[in-house]
């Protein structure tokens, strides 16, 4: 079946020669993992119909990727490695691909040594020129660590357990670049997505699921999309047909700011500029990803070649700049940020059949697998409660219902 892809310019001339504009049962907005999971989930479990509306260029948002003229399998807004812990999200996912079973490492560059991330026994004996074992490690660590009871920030859950020096060299100018803040002005949660090990296990994830996808995150988007009832519409800004649209209900999975017009102002979200090259060597450096914490301007540098373990004569790296401005890629994880999205969500709430799913909608540090498994949620809502009028619930908001709907 071939996907159902119009243009803008097609959707309008189509509202025009109808004069009553585009029907739909559902509008969807944002093609990225969050829309493309529930329109599939739409379109083939309740048999309804979908709109897609997508204001770039094509479909996976933030995890599109694509063969560049070189043959080179790149994702256009930099690493996207999926891993999970959620047999309910694999399975849901590896009906639309299957995995190329790449297990992700990272290398970061500090003291001028190439060493690797997580902080693990490894790490610590590149570093500290030295053997160490787990005890050891432990010991070592627990003359350094700052007494701590209760971590509020992001400095505080690294310092109270590997101590400031490790901070320094790892976390705390990274952070500085990465977010445009120290971590002590960012959530606990931000520093607490690293693990500390106290073996030689060198993986970055350590997910009982992981991978890519084996021909591409974008061929698993078209194939979600596959399943028929679901139009696709590119390039345009739901704004631009929404007054000739009419739908039942909305799925919104942008910028919930932007939904509501900014009137409690903008929330920030941190961006990134992506430089690419390719250059005449076969090989550029030794891991897919490696860090920068302290110098550059960059963060990181990745290789995608790693990814797909291609053989190509060429290799093309890309660098990460982080920005205030451009598009939005993280919500910004502290808490003041955190206050100005629950005077959004509570404008949210007010609505009727419109619901918000994704890392944008619902401005939160989400990872591929947290999306689609809220996506999931919020089918079976949708599923189990056709007639939801009047008691609007986004999926993000009834997380205490999410464990009596999974049973
Ligand atoms: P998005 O992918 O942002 O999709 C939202 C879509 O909505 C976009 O396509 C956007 O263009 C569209 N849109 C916005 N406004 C409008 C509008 N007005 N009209 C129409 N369309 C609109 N997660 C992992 O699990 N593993 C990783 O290794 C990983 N690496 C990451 C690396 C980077 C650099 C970034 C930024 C994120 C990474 N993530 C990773 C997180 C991952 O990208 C997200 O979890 C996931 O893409 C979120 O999907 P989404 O659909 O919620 O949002
Ligand atoms: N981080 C750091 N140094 C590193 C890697 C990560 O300081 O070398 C911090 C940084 O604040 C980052 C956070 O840890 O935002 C989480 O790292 P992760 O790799 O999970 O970030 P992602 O790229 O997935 O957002």
């Amino acid at each position: 079946m071939s996907l159902k892809k119009t243009s803008p310019n097609d959707a309008i001339k189509k509202i025009k020669k109808s004069g009553t504009g585009l029907r739909t049962d559902y509008l969807v907005v944002g093609a990225g993992l969050a829309g493309c999971t529930i329109s599939e989930r739409i379109a083939s479990q309740l048999g309804k119909k979908v709109l897609l509306v997508e204001k770039r260029g094509h479909l996976g948002g933030n995890a599109f990727d694509y063969e560049n003229e070189h043959g080179i399998l790149v994702q256009k807004y930099g690493p996207h490695i999926f891993h999970t812990n959620s047999e309910r999200v694999w399975n849901y996912l590896s009906r639309f691909t299957g995995w190329n079973g790449y297990v992700h490492r990272v290398l970061a560059m500090v003291n001028g040594k190439l060493v690797h991330l997580p902080l693990n026994l490894e790490t610590m004996e590149r570093l500290y020129d030295r053997s160490f074992t787990a005890l050891e490690m432990e010991a070592f660590l627990e003359q350094r660590r700052e007494k701590i009871a209760k971590p509020e920030n992001a400095r505080d859950v690294v310092v109270s357990a590997a101590g400031t020096e490790l901070y320094e060299l790892f976390f705390r100018n990274y952070s500085k670049k990465q977010w445009g803040l120290y971590p002590e002005e960012l959530g606990a949660e931000v520093t607490s997505r690293l693990p500390l090990r106290f073996d030689r296990d060198t993986r970055y994830f350590t997910d009982r699921f992981q991978g890519l996808p084996d021909a591409g995150y974008t061929r698993m988007f078209e194939r979600m999309l596959e399943t028929g009832n679901i139009e696709i519409l590119l390039n345009t800004d739901y704004r631009k047909i929404l007054n000739e649209t009419a739908y039942e209900k909305l799925i919104f999975t942008g910028p919930i700011d932007y939904f509501f017009d900014h009137m409690y102002g903008k929330l920030p979200y941190r961006s990134l500029d992506f430089e690419f090259k390719t250059l005449d060597v076969e090989r550029f450096q030794e891991s897919a990803v490696v860090n920068f914490p302290n110098e550059h301007e960059y963060t990181r540098i990745t290789e995608f070649k790693h990814f797909y373990f291609q053989e190509n004569r060429k290799t093309t790296i890309c660098y990460e700049y982080p920005r205030a401005d451009g598009d939005p890629f993280y919500p910004f994880p502290n808490p003041a940020c955190r206050e100005i999205y629950q005077k959004y969500r509570k404008e949210a709430e007010k609505l009727k059949n419109v619901f918000f799913l994704g890392r944008l909608a619902e401005y939160m540090y989400l990872n591929m697998d947290q999306v689609v498994e809220k996506a999931l949620n919020l089918a079976c809502l949708l599923a189990e409660e056709p007639d939801i009028s009047g008691s609007h619930r986004t999926p993000g908001f009834f997380k205490d219902n999410i464990s009596v709907m999974e049973k």
